[in-house]
């Protein structure tokens, strides 16, 4: 029997694109992956074919590897055999002998083949069955064992590694994301980079009013672990000159003036980094700070898109995706910033805001300070 050690790798929303968008979108997917077995050291080849990515490997670790990657929806661990029925019989019982089910289900799917799906189950079972002792059910079988019969290959598997889904990271366009060193706003940047966007990191040093410069970095290169492989720019803007303007001479719009002044440098920064938008970690009115109007006040005549992409997510779910991506560990609710006011304002008013901006001088105080920013490749 010619058989073959393979990965399957499924991917959803790329398949819905026109023919151009697919494969280019494809042809990026298949590098990420590539990037991503080579950095764990794994043996490998990947190719693609028949809406599907195939990776030919020995190395148990693949699939666990791809399902990783962004854009890949699940992925098998198979056994490629010729398309005929003795060879898909050999596999399949190969398979349930290693598994010792009491119970299984063959689970066929056929295209391109003259043998129909019903004629693969009742072959392959009945070759199972024979062999192993164990019976069929339908309903909850202990083993499924999958039958993809297609014109060049036969693929058998038995299990399905659910992916991350999403778009391959490298489909859209750049984001700056603005980390804190709170649980929120790396799963913010995360969330972008499932979506296809590479990212860069803006943090802003707040010293003296606050410290959060470690727990960001820590987080940056949780971050960088999900790249495939690409480098991340970790940049830090000291602000803490620009804070202590502000609170003195408008203590309770201090936060928003200061988110104001964040997002002035980060469009200064932006440039820089060849981004095309700006990411926070808000959640709408996670705390008095995170409401509708002071969005609105924050971003009123800005001109670059900034995405929120948590907003409308609950803490709960925040914190369970951050200890999935991996950064919940490194990341604290940090000690809040000291400018803060008593009675922080919730309800900015977006000209107030505008004529205090005005009169602070922070689109200059944001060029100066963009100047002292520092990037590390993470
Ligand atoms: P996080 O958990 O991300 O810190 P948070 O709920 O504590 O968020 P805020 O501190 O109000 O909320 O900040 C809201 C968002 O503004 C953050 O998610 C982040 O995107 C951005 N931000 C706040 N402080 C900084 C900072 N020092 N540097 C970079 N971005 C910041
Ligand atoms: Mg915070």
């Amino acid at each position: 029997m010619i058989s073959q050690d393979v990965v399957l790798v499924r991917y959803g929303e790329i398949t819905l694109k026109d023919r151009w968008t697919r494969q280019n979108w494809e042809r990026i997917l298949a590098g990420n992956i590539a990037f991503s077995l080579g950095k764990a050291g794994l043996e490998h080849k990947v190719t693609r074919g028949e809406g599907r990515i195939f990776i030919q490997t020995p190395d148990p670790r693949a699939s666990e590897i791809a399902a990783r990657v962004f854009g890949v929806v699940s992925t098998s661990p198979a056994r490629a055999v010729a398309p005929d029925l003795k060879e898909i019989c050999q596999a399949a019982v190969e398979m349930a002998l290693k598994a010792g089910p009491a119970t299984f289900a063959i689970r066929p799917r056929r295209s391109g083949i003259s043998i129909s799906s019903e004629e693969i189950g009742r072959v392959v079972g009945d070759a199972v069955r024979k062999m192993t002792g164990a019976s069929v059910d339908l309903e909850e079988p202990e083993l499924e064992i999958f039958v993809e019969a297609r014109r060049e290959s036969a693929y058998i598997f038995t299990q399905v590694v659910k992916g991350m889904g999403g778009l391959p990271l490298g489909s859209q366009g750049k984001m700056l994301a603005l980390v804190s060193g709170g649980i929120d706003s790396p799963v913010a940047a995360w969330m972008m980079m499932k979506r296809g966007c590479p990212v860069s990191l803006l943090h802003f040093d707040s010293r003296p009013y606050a410290d959060a410069l470690q727990p960001s970095l820590k987080s940056a290169k949780v971050l960088a672990g999900w790249t495939s492989g690409r480098k991340i720019d970790f940049i830090e803007v000291p602000i803490g000159r620009g804070i202590e303007k502000i609170s003195s001479h408008y203590p309770r719009a201090t936060c928003v003036l200061c988110r104001r002044l964040m997002y002035w440098i980060a469009a200064e920064v932006m440039e820089m980094e060849a981004a095309l938008g700006i990411v926070t970690g808000y959640s709408m009115g996670q705390v008095a700070s995170q409401t509708a109007e002071n969005i609105l006040a924050e971003q009123a005549a800005m001109g670059m898109p900034v995405f929120h992409p948590l907003i409308a997510m609950d803490k709960a779910e925040i914190m369970d995706l951050a200890r999935k991506i991996g950064t919940y560990e490194v990341t604290e609710e940090t000690e809040s910033c000291t400018a803060v006011p008593k009675k922080p304002m919730t309800k900015a008013r977006r000209h107030e805001i505008l004529a205090m901006e005005e009169e602070l001088g922070l689109r200059d105080m944001a060029r100066s300070l963009a100047k002292e920013m520092k990037v590390t490749r993470i």
